[in-house]
């Protein structure tokens, strides 16, 4: 039994990894940190640090590979979120930042083919 919940704990960290997977693909392709705070991310590394420290002073091998994965994708989101901060995809370009769409089109004759009605005072 232990050992069909040992591999049960095994395939649930690679399972871990690979949910890791788009988010870090997202930064790093698309260069893009938008919803990355640095300093939660700053958490989870320090907190994968101590418990992964205590997963390998016990010896539990479960808890030494979830730990590695916790590792290592933290410290790239860390890493790549530092490295791209404020830098955004088209898709999650925040409003405030995005082009401002002008329409240029000659007001002066559009008013002379559709004059406005006149006001009543
Ligand atoms: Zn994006």
């Amino acid at each position: 039994m232990a050992r069909a919940t040992e591999l049960a704990g095994f395939v649930g960290a690679a399972l871990a990894g690979l949910a890791y997977i788009p988010q870090i693909w997202h930064l790093i392709h698309e260069r893009c940190s938008a919803g990355l705070s640095r300093l939660a991310f700053s958490l989870w590394l320090t907190a994968s640090i101590l418990v992964t420290s205590h997963a390998v002073a016990i010896g539990e091998a479960v808890f030494v590979a979830l730990g590695a994965v916790q590792l290592a994708a933290t410290t790239l989101i860390l890493a790549y979120t530092t490295r791209y901060a404020g830098s955004y995809c088209a898709s999650h370009l925040p409003a405030s930042l995005a082009p401002v769409v002008r329409l240029d089109y000659p007001t002066a004759s559009l008013e002379a083919d559709h004059p406005l009605p006149p006001t009543v005072a």
